[in-house]
């Protein structure tokens, strides 16, 4: 066996992130810039905001619907989020990970401790912080003026802000977004570092054996 043989799991890279910190320029750019990466596009029962296109950047569909999906097992993980939920279709992680693809996920602390809970091994978390409160606000009422998000809409995110940013220290690692484009060289750093993990490497032993047996 030589080395062309070793085949490498895929991974689920998990961002998480108060709204407003950064997580979908991100998760955009390490798609660009990773050929071998897809995104798990969620399902949710939210309303559509403006420029949000059907099943490209969700699954949008209403509770009955989403309730089928979760009765069927067809979601990976689920949650309620904001007073709307939010889920996982199963289908397309497993699809990608089965052919030696990485799956990146935009979710909320609640899915990614479901994720934990069933693929730890798997699994590398991925925490944005924001690099202040007055920061945040200012992404998030400058976005409002994009998306026609209302000023309750807004508050109601930064009170969020607060519950999910209190659920940083479950992650894997932690990044404060003071400068876009040196976070997003430190989460393709993680991700490059994580792709080399031992564990992840099938057929690495045939492989010593093999060297040593050359010896
Ligand atoms: P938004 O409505 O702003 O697109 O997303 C609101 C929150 O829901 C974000 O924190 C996002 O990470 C989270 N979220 C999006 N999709 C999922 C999902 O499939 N599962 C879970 N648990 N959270 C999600």
């Amino acid at each position: 066996m030589d080395s062309s043989n070793l085949k490498r799991r895929g991974l689920m890279f998990v961002l998480s992130s108060p709204s407003g910190a950064g997580k979908t320029t991100i998760t955009r750019a390490l798609l660009k810039q990773n050929e071998n990466l897809t995104i798990s596009v969620s399902a949710t029962t939210r309303q559509r905001r403006a420029g949000e296109v059907q099943g490209q950047d969700y699954h949008f569909m209403d509770i009955p619907e989403f309730n089928k999906t979760i009765d069927n097992d067809d979601m990976l993980e689920h949650a309620k989020v904001f007073g709307n939920y939010y889920g996982t279709p199963r289908g397309p992680v497993e699809e990608a990970l089965k052919n030696g693809h990485d799956v990146i996920f935009d979710i909320d602390w609640q899915g990614t401790q479901q994720l934990a809970e069933m693929a730890r091994d798997d699994l590398v978390t991925l925490f944005i912080l924001p690099p202040s409160a007055r920061e945040l606000e200012n992404r998030l009422r400058t976005r409002s003026q994009s998306t026609l998000e209302t000023d309750t809409q807004i508050r109601d995110r930064m009170s969020k802000a607060n519950d999910e940013m209190s659920h940083y220290s479950e992650y894997d690692y932690v990044l404060i977004n003071e400068n876009i484009e040196k976070t997003i060289d430190q989460a393709q750093m993680i991700l490059d570092a994580e792709r080399l993990k031992r564990r992840r490497l099938v057929g690495l032993s045939d492989f010593v054996r093999g060297v040593k047996d050359g010896l």
